[in-house]
C-alpha cells in the first residue's frame, strides 16, 4: 500500500510534544492533549507555535491509521499526503481543539483514499397526471449516462497498466500552505492537477483508443418507469446503480420523483378524491342527477334521494370511488362531492309570495305594529367580507410596519387604505 515510501524521517517528535511514550494508549493521548492544549492555548497567553504542534501531534496520533504511517515513515510521509484522505495536511489547531472538547469520541474517521467513493444520485422530476396515478402507467425515459469504458473496462489503458503520478507520488493530492496569521500556517489539500486526483498516469502509447484514457464512455438507454396504481405525489421510483459510472466509485441511483399535475376536476387527499359540484337552488331543493366521468373513463351517475335537500357547502361521499391504495389497489378511498348551491339573486314578488305559501311557515311571532313604532330603521348593505378582511389586515400590517421601520414604507397603498 505504501510503495515508493519516502525516506524515514523523524517519528518521535509528536510523542515528545505530547509528553507520552511511543506505546501510549488513546486514553493517555487524550489526557496529555487536554492538559497541554488548555495550558498552551493562545487565548490564555500560550505559545501559538506550541499550540499548533500539540494539535498536529494529537491529530496524527489519535488516528490509528495516521499513527501507523507516522511510526513507520515519520513526519515527512504524512506531509506528503501518504495515506491520503486528510492524512497529509493538518487541520487548523483551533479546530482540533474545539472538536476535541465538543465531541467525546474525537479522532478516527479518515480512511484509505483508495476506498470506493459513493457516486451521486441523479434525481429527475416526473410529471404525471392524476389519471396516471389512478390507472397506473409505464413511461419510457431515454437517458444518457457515463459507463466504464467497455473496451478498457475502466482502466483507461490498453494494457490495463498505469503508473504512479510523479507530481503527487500517487496520492492524488497536492498540498499548499499559506500563512494565515502570526506563526499560523494553514495547509490546504487540492486534487492533483497532473492526474486529476487519480494518482496515476497512463502513457500516451498505452491510452485506450475508445475513451482516450478518460475511462468512461457515454451510453444512451431507455428506462421504463413503472408508475403503479395509487402512487402519490412526491413518491420516488428508484433505479439502483443506474447513475453515472466512474472508476473506484459505487454507482449512484437514478431517482424519479413523481409530481402530480393539477387536475381540472378532481383533487386528491391521500386515498380520497374530491370533486366540486354546483347545484341550482331548484336542484338543491327538488333533486338532481348528473354524470361524472371518472379517471378511468367510467361514467358515474350521481343523484339525490327522492325528497332530499342539499344544503350549500354540504359534502356527500361515494364509497370505493376514491384512489386505489398503492400496492393494494383493490382497496379504494372515497369520492367526496362538495356541493355549492347557487341561489338566485332576486325573485319577482308574485313568485316570492307563491313560494312562501309552499315553504314551511316563517319561525317565531311577527313583530307587532306597536313594537315597530319603537324601533329604529336600518339599512343592510352588500359586502364582500373576504375583501374587507383583507383590507383590514393590510392596514394592521402597515400600522405595525410604521412603528418598526419608517424608512421602508411605501406611502401609496397606505393612503389608499386610509381612504377606504
Ligand atoms: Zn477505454
Ligand atoms: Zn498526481
Amino acid at each position: 500500500m505504501f510503495g515508493r515510501a519516502p525516506k524515514k524521517s523523524d517519528n518521535t517528535k509528536y510523542y515528545e510534544v505530547l509528553g507520552v511514550s511511543k506505546s501510549a494508549s488513546q486514553d493517555e493521548l487524550k489526557k496529555a492533549y487536554r492538559k497541554s492544549a488548555i495550558k498552551n492555548h493562545p487565548d490564555k497567553g500560550g505559545d501559538p507555535e506550541k499550540f499548533k504542534e500539540l494539535g498536529q501531534a494529537y491529530e496524527v496520533l489519535s488516528d490509528p491509521e495516521k499513527r501507523e504511517i507516522y511510526d513507520q515513515y515519520g513526519e515527512d510521509a504524512l506531509k506528503e499526503g501518504m495515506g491520503g484522505g486528510g492524512g497529509g495536511p493538518f487541520h487548523n489547531p483551533f479546530d482540533i481543539f474545539e472538536q476535541f472538547f465538543s465531541t467525546s469520541g474525537f479522532g478516527g474517521g479518515s480512511s484509505s483514499r483508495r476506498r470506493q467513493q459513493q457516486g451521486e444520485d441523479v434525481i429527475h422530476t416526473m410529471k404525471v397526471s392524476l389519471e396516471d396515478l389512478y390507472n397506473g402507467t409505464t413511461k419510457k425515459v431515454s437517458i444518457s449516462r457515463n459507463i466504464l469504458c467497455p473496451r478498457c473496462k475502466g482502466t483507461g489503458s490498453k494494457s490495463g497498466a498505469s503508473s504512479r503520478c510523479h507530481s503527487c507520488q500517487g496520492s492524488g493530492i497536492k498540498i499548499t500552505t499559506r500563512q494565515i496569521g502570526l506563526g499560523m500556517i494553514q495547509q490546504m489539500q487540492h486534487s492533483c492537477p497532473e492526474c486529476k486526483g487519480s494518482g496515476e498516469v497512463i502513457s500516451q502509447k498505452d491510452k485506450c483508443p475508445q475513451c482516450k484514457a478518460s475511462k468512461v464512455s457515454l451510453e444512451k438507454k431507455v428506462l421504463e418507469v413503472n408508475v403503479e396504481k395509487g402512487m402519490k405525489n412526491g413518491q420516488k421510483i428508484v433505479f439502483e446503480g443506474q447513475a453515472d459510472e466512474a472508476p473506484d466509485t459505487v454507482t449512484g441511483d437514478i431517482v424519479f420523483v413523481l409530481q402530480q399535475k393539477e387536475h381540472s376536476r378532481f383533487t386528491r387527499k391521500l386515498d380520497d378524491l374530491y370533486v366540486e359540484h354546483k347545484l341550482s337552488l331548484t336542484e338543491a331543493l327538488c333533486g338532481f342527477q348528473f354524470v361524472l366521468t371518472h379517471l378511468d373513463g367510467r361514467q358515474l351517475l350521481i343523484k339525490s334521494d327522492p325528497g332530499e335537500i342539499i344544503k350549500p357547502d354540504q359534502y356527500k361521499a361515494i364509497n370505493d370511488e376514491g384512489m386505489p391504495h398503492h400496492q393494494r389497489s383493490f382497496l379504494k378511498g372515497r369520492l367526496y362531492v362538495h356541493f355549492n348551491v347557487e341561489f338566485p339573486t332576486s325573485l319577482p314578488l308574485e313568485q316570492s309570495r307563491a313560494l312562501e305559501k309552499i315553504l314551511p311557515s316563517k319561525p317565531g311571532k311577527q313583530v307587532s305594529g306597536m313594537e315597530l313604532d319603537e324601533c329604529e330603521e336600518t339599512t343592510l348593505h352588500d359586502v364582500n367580507i373576504e375583501e374587507e378582511m383583507r383590507r383590514k389586515q393590510q392596514r394592521r400590517y402597515h400600522e405595525a410596519h410604521d412603528e418598526d421601520d419608517d424608512d421602508e414604507d411605501d406611502a401609496g397603498p397606505r393612503v389608499q387604505c386610509a381612504q377606504q
